[in-house]
């Protein structure tokens, strides 16, 4: 295996530079992720091995991040560990055309995993991102018995909430009222 130079690569990488053996590529730092994702302090770790098949390019990769992620309940930021494996066959040109049987559109199963390019390269920094929002989870939620928020948009139990206290007060007196009573 062959292992390139990163200082090389200016953007994007010509399928004709992949070497019969492959190419094994790691992202040196955290330039392709989303301000708003990253997490301070933490460098994700992102690889790829690019392989030459008779039709275009076998690309498989790895990635291990942790990403500063916002609760969906809570509107609170979070931290998250992203570990994913992808594999996607990158080819030149269009689709074939779907067939229709039955009204029912059929997708043939090695589509699935075949993105179609305009040219015979790839840019990898754009990869990185694109398989990392398919390893997002759909619900981000910060823990499992997240409260959500409260009506006065504060997280109900944090301190900048103040409802609960409000809420409780009243009861608060009306015990103190029956202990004055049986006193
Ligand atoms: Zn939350
Ligand atoms: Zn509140």
């Amino acid at each position: 295996m062959y292992l390139f130079s990163w200082s090389l690569i200016v953007k994007s990488i010509l399928f004709a530079d992949i070497p019969e053996g492959g190419l094994a590529v790691t992202l040196p730092d955290d330039s392709w992720l989303p301000k708003s994702l990253q997490a301070p302090g933490m460098v994700p770790e992102v690889s790829f091995l690019l392989q030459r098949q008779a039709k275009g390019v076998l690309l498989t990769g790895r990635m291990d991040l942790v990403l500063n992620l916002q609760c969906d309940r809570c509107l609170d930021t979070y931290q998250k560990r992203i570990i994913g494996e992808f594999s996607v066959n990158l080819v030149v040109g269009v689709p074939e055309p779907i067939s229709k049987e039955h009204g029912d559109y059929i997708c043939k199963s090695d589509d699935l995993d075949t993105m179609f390019l305009d040219s015979a390269q790839v840019d990898l920094l754009d990869m990185a991102q694109q398989q990392l929002y398919l390893q997002l989870p759909v619900k981000k939620i910060c823990e499992d018995r997240c409260p959500g928020l409260c009506q006065c948009g504060e997280k109900v139990g944090s301190e900048a909430c103040i409802c609960e206290k409000i809420i409780d007060s009243p009861f608060a007196a009306l015990a103190s009222i029956v202990a004055a009573k049986k006193d």
